[in-house]
């Protein structure tokens, strides 16, 4: 409904079923209904449902804060990773992709909410980050994601989002196109449409309520 509002095809919203802590089965459900991309945030209970999961054909989103002794096993068991916020963690994932695989897809997460946010890189050094990971092997840069600060005033997440969308015209000129815009979560994703989300990753909207993080 959203996508008609803002008068854009539907089609181009993809829909990442955040899956952290619900089981494998609950995913295979979704699966079944036609589901194919989960998005994960603690690798420790990812790793064991990726592996009941491997003839379903799911591709696998990180989308959780990633520490530089966890990179290898993102680089090796996910498609895509959004929250790449720092040149450590972008060279790290650079060395540990396999070559037998196709190249990672990143998002750069940024900081939009300025000091209510600890997470992603600030505006102000997204353009260098953005260039180095456009020049390293093993990653195609595909884009931004942000995790702005919730509130309930629809004015400042189209704000947010507005600000992350205006960040990702910016780099263009200098890295190429960046065709995603991963932002838009159960309780704001309406406003991220609007404003141009690509990728909403949504998780109790579909799943219902979680139990606290492991
Ligand atoms: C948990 C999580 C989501 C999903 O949040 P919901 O409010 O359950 O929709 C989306 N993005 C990230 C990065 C998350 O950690």
């Amino acid at each position: 409904m959203a996508a008609r509002l803002a008068g854009r095809d539907p089609a181009g919203i993809r829909l990442i079923a955040v899956s952290k802590t619900f089981p494998a089965e609950a995913i295979l459900a979704l699966r079944e209904a036609g589901q194919r991309e989960f998005g994960e945030s603690y690798l420790q209970e990812t790793v064991p449902k990726q592996a009941a999961l491997v003839s379903a054909d799911l591709v696998w989103h990180f989308i959780g804060p990633l520490q530089s002794n966890k990179t290898r096993v993102v680089a090796e068991a996910f498609q895509w990773v959004h929250s790449v916020d720092r040149a450590k963690i972008a060279e790290r994932l650079a060395m540990q992709r396999p070559d037998h695989l196709p190249p990672l897809d990143v998002c750069l997460q940024v900081n939009v909410s300025g000091e209510a946010s600890k997470s992603g890189v600030a505006p102000s050094e997204l353009p260098a980050l953005a260039g180095l990971v456009a020049s390293l092997p093993r990653l195609r840069l595909r884009g931004l994601m942000a995790i702005p600060e919730p509130t309930p005033d629809a004015a400042l997440q189209r704000a947010r989002f507005r600000h992350l969308r205006e960040l990702r015209d910016a780099l263009v000129p200098a890295v190429g196109p960046l065709d995603t815009l991963s932002m838009g979560m159960s309780d704001d994703l309406e406003s991220a449409i609007l404003e141009g989300a690509t990728m909403v990753r949504v998780g109790r909207a579909l799943f219902g309520q979680r139990s606290p993080a492991p």
